[in-house]
């Protein structure tokens, strides 16, 4: 899926451009609101629009690409522009997302945006297939015995996360945390990808955040063993009782 990128700021456009790439999404930047109005070499499926341009209101370049084209755009504001997003809207953008978001959200909206549109349903990779409801089987072929364990639920549709029937209160991040490992569990993810994901694609600060979340996360499951650490690489999310690897 090819996507153009109209965005002025390298340090947003950067990091965008690598974390999509990974997700096998192809990316044109361009800079400028004449940039992106331009006769595209390749037509892009779908445009992200950042609104506030150097050379042109990130506006009328939506009512330019809107007149020519029905090619869905996502908009991409800044806090404070609402009244910027509803006119977008109003001008035909399909969607918007404020500044700042993840790559995982993004790519959730691109979903969402182009099966609306009527696009064929993409899903960029098979790790990041958001399915309504993620259910951790209590036993793998790996897991020696089959013991009894708690079956973990994952609902993204309500955002509720049941451990053996009771609810588990998570604060958003530790949801989008949680639901991100469960998208493969057992998969090893980099910290790089989790903090591309499930913090901001332009976060560039200490990671010792996503340490503080996966602690807390392994708390209030009750079990360390729900989130492994591959040392030096990042984590996973594996079923307790599995110690057939390192945990940590
Ligand atoms: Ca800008």
């Amino acid at each position: 899926m090819r996507l153009l990128l109209i965005e002025d700021d390298d340090r947003i456009a950067g990091p965008l451009t690598e974390g999509l790439g990974r997700y096998g999404f192809t990316v044109d930047h361009v800079r400028t609101g004449a940039a992106g109005l331009a006769e595209p070499a390749a037509a892009p499926d779908l445009v992200l629009l950042d609104l506030g341009l150097p050379d042109m209101d990130g506006l009328d370049v939506c009512r330019g690409l809107r007149a020519r084209s029905a090619v869905p755009i996502i908009m991409i504001t800044a806090r404070g522009e609402e009244a910027d997003r509803i006119v977008g809207l109003e001008l035909g953008a399909d969607d918007y997302l404020a500044k700042p978001f993840g790559v995982r959200e993004l790519i959730a909206r691109i979903r969402a945006v182009t099966r609306r549109a009527g696009a064929p349903a993409y899903a960029p990779t098979g790790a990041l297939v958001l399915e309504a409801e993620v259910r951790v089987p209590p036993a793998r072929q790996s897991f020696s015995g089959g013991q009894a364990l708690g079956p973990l639920a994952i609902s993204r549709r309500t955002r509720e996360v049941h451990l053996e029937g009771h609810e588990v209160a998570l604060t958003p991040r530790e949801f989008d945390l949680l639901a991100f490992l469960a998208d493969d569990p057992g998969t090893v993810f980099s910290r790089q990808q989790i903090m591309d994901s499930v913090w901001d694609p332009h976060f560039f600060g200490p990671t010792k955040t996503l340490d503080a979340h996966v602690a807390a996360l392994r708390r209030k499951l009750g079990d360390p063993g729900w989130i492994t650490t591959a040392r030096g690489v990042g984590f996973r999310l594996t079923v307790p009782g599995d110690h057939t690897e390192g945990a940590g």
